[in-house]
């Protein structure tokens, strides 16, 4: 559980970065930094928009120590608003779930089959420790984390993950079915 480990300097700076995204519309993003005491914090390296994306391999190391994973957030609310066409309601916003291009169900904090697939490839190449965490400026309290299971890093997963992440055409859906018991999933809540 990396529930248990985050600390507050993380905290606040998901939640403001959440909210910084409802201001820019673009995404925010941070490498997660796993501490020698296991704590987790942000790295000092930020992204914003088209470039928030992990990337294997980039140097210089984002963390003094170990990766835990990346954090980013999908802008969604201007998106939404312009659907229905007018502002959308805190009520609304607790209880919403959209569905996919696949029709599968998904929430403003689940991430995106191409963020699970990527951050499972950098734990196969024990780059990271496979935690991806996503928010939503349109339910911006909470966190979705996934985070790749001890032994889910076989030859055949990921084999199975790379070739995904050249060919399929479903990366922006939701996290596709068999990827999906490879990970252990929480949801933080930031209040
Ligand atoms: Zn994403």
């Amino acid at each position: 559980m990396i529930k248990d480990k985050i600390t507050q300097g993380l905290r606040a700076a998901m939640f403001n970065s959440t909210k910084k995204t409802e201001d820019t519309n673009k995404e925010q993003g941070f490498f997660i930094c796993s501490n020698k005491d296991g704590t987790l914090a942000p790295s000092r390296i930020r992204c914003e928009g088209e470039t928030c994306q992990i990337k294997v391999s980039r140097s210089p190391k984002p963390c003094p120590g170990e990766i835990q994973g990346f954090f980013h957030t999908h802008p969604q609310k201007l998106g939404f608003e312009k659907k229905i066409g007018r502002n959308v309601t805190e009520e609304e916003k607790r209880h919403l779930t959209y569905t996919d291009s696949r029709g599968m169900e998904s929430t403003a904090q689940m991430p995106s089959y191409s963020d699970i697939i990527t951050i499972f490839i950098t734990k196969c190449e024990r780059y990271t420790n496979g935690t991806i965490c996503t928010a939503g400026d349109l339910e911006p309290d909470k966190v979705g984390c996934w985070t790749a299971k001890k032994d889910s890093t076989s030859h055949m997963n990921c084999a199975r993950a790379r070739v995904d992440k050249m060919l399929s055409r479903e990366l922006e859906g939701s996290p596709k079915k068999w990827i999906r018991p490879l990970f252990d999933i929480e949801t933080i809540d930031l209040k």
